[in-house]
């Protein structure tokens, strides 16, 4: 296993002077360098067999003992310094001071095939930044970022990759629900991956320390190596930098309003200024479509960051990145002017979106079918992903009776369906084979199109449950039967047809399955 390495983060910015590893508040630097923690028996369970590919490693090499021994934090690479981010953040709305890696340590930056790539491992160990918690990730929740990182790399979302995950051989403790019910899981690993993992809070310790001289750095490092598209200087530089990360953290959230993921904990501390999907704990996939849904029993009460309120709480976090850079402008009204824009680029986009899952030309205005079937899809219980995909069945030639029936698999209880809600059914119905009637493209061209952008397969969160549940009795199969099936999540998977269905019963209100919390 040879690698190009290309550090930049531990060699260009400001590292932290104490290299000692206790807890602490770190000032005047961008990270601490720490070593990750030998664990006691340590054991690949997956590695991700294309991603390998995309960072020039070998199945041969992903199958070596060296592979295992650094992606499980076991051995250093020569000429590599790992080393801890410092950020802060808002957690649930409120200022929460220094955050920072507390259990993930950067291992070393690649070149690969004009890429730029960050190796990053979760639960290696304390670091300066572990505050009261001990660095360790438990198996559950590495399966869960393990598989969702890759099943939305192939959905089309932005997002960290994840490599490999493997056992420590070590116990965690946890209380799973804070209930008070204790117990040791078994601890793991995560290796992930993206260009860079900056945060919108690794802007704002800075600011918030009035640390003004690093926070410059860190944003010219930034704009440098992430955003060498700008090419402003001054000012503008950085209020160009805050345009591109809010278009796009927008693309990012259109996405996942596309396919019906809910992050759970949107702090700004979980906010990547590269606009990838990060951190991934306590999230869920929409199963019965509801805006007031969240997978995080943390947030059960305020349910800050339920399905319908993604777009507005990044917003929330792009006013915080402001507020953060604002050392570096001066100028209240250009970064407000960047901030007001974002609603109407939102919508245009979210619209855009959806009437592209409608099958419509995206051109036309179509905002009452659009509006109509958020209101239609509330009515009863109704699955998101299973509507969406079976609506490509409807035809030209079918009356709202038919096209209901094709797609009654997507409801949870069809007795549900009364008369009341079968009326607005069938005029939502109406009102939408008219419209596929009027236009140019056959139903085979308009179904294809659907299909491209309506998943089939996502990682419902009963199937993540089921392949932990197996992992945890030392069977790993279902680990990797997900992420094959979910390599390919818009084609039709025959020998997969199982996992094309609606959340079983027993699933609706499982720790794990609908109840997350943040312990993991
Ligand atoms: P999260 O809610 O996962 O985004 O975590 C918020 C902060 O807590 C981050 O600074 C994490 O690094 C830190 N953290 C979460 N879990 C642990 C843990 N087990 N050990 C140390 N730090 C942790
Ligand atoms: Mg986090």
């Amino acid at each position: 296993m040879i690698f190009n390495l290309n550090d930049t983060f531990n060699k260009e910015l400001p590292a932290d002077i104490t290299q000692e590893n206790s807890r602490r508040q770190v000032y005047n630097a961008c990270y601490s360098f720490v070593t990750p923690k030998q664990t006691s028996n340590p054991e690949l369970i997956h590695f991700s067999d294309d991603f390998i590919q995309e960072v020039g490693i070998t199945k041969e090499d992903a199958q070596s003992e060296e592979f295992l021994k650094v992606f499980s934090g076991n051995k250093v690479l020569e000429n590599s310094h790992p080393y801890a981010m410092c950020y802060g953040g808002h957690q649930f709305g409120h200022w929460a001071g220094q955050l920072g890696d507390g259990r993930a340590i950067n291992l070393f930056e690649i070149d690969y095939n004009d890429k730029h790539w960050t190796f990053q491992l979760k639960g290696a160990g304390e670091t300066p930044y572990s505050r009261t918690a001990d660095g360790l990730a438990v198996l559950r929740s590495s399966i869960r970022e393990h598989l969702c990182s890759e099943a939305m790399h192939y959905l089309g979302v932005p997002t960290t990759r994840s490599l490999a995950l493997s056992l420590t051989g070590d116990q965690v403790m946890r209380d799973i629900m804070y209930n008070g019910n204790a117990a040791y899981e078994k601890g793991a690993v995560v290796c992930r991956v993206a260009p860079s993992f900056i945060r919108f809070g690794n802007f704002e310790i800075f600011a918030a320390r009035q640390d003004n001289e690093t926070l410059k750095k860190l944003a010219d490092y930034t704009i440098e190596h992430f955003y060498s598209n700008i090419t402003s200087t001054g000012k503008q530089k950085y209020l160009d930098f805050l345009t591109e990360v809010r278009n796009r953290t927008i693309d990012m959230i259109v996405h996942w309003q596309r396919v019906g993921f809910v992050h759970g904990v949107m702090n700004t501390d979980n906010l990547s200024i590269l606009g990838l999907t990060i951190d991934y704990g306590p999230y869920g996939w929409l199963e019965g479509f509801d805006y007031e849904w969240t997978p995080n029993t943390t947030d059960a009460q305020n349910k800050r960051y339920r399905f319908g309120n993604q777009p507005y709480i990044a917003m929330w976090n792009l006013y915080k990145l402001a507020n953060a850079l604002y050392p570096l402008i001066e100028e209240v009204d250009s970064l407000q002017a960047i901030l007001n824009e974002y609603e109407a680029l939102y919508l245009k986009q979210y619209e855009a979106m959806m009437k592209q899952k409608l099958g419509l030309n995206t051109k036309s205005d179509y905002s009452s079918l659009v509006s109509g079937i958020e209101k239609t899809l509330q009515l009863i219980e109704t699955d998101y992903t299973i509507f969406f995909r079976k609506l490509s069945l409807v035809t030209k030639n079918d009356t709202p009776a038919s096209a209901i029936l094709k797609i009654s698999d997507a409801f949870y209880n069809e007795e549900d369906l009364q008369k009341e809600s079968k009326k607005q059914w069938s005029s939502w119905f109406a009102q939408y084979i008219e419209t596929i009637q009027s236009l140019d493209s056959t139903d085979e061209e308009r179904a294809t199109r659907m299909n491209a952008i309506n998943p089939k397969y996502v990682l419902r969160n009963y199937m993540a449950q089921l392949a932990i549940d197996d992992a945890d009795k030392g069977n790993y199969d279902l680990i990797d039967e997900l992420y094959q099936l979910l390599k390919n999540p818009y084609d039709e998977q025959p020998t997969y047809e199982k996992w094309f269905a609606k959340r079983p019963e027993w699933a609706r209100h499982k720790v794990g399955c609908s109840m997350l919390s943040c312990s993991s």
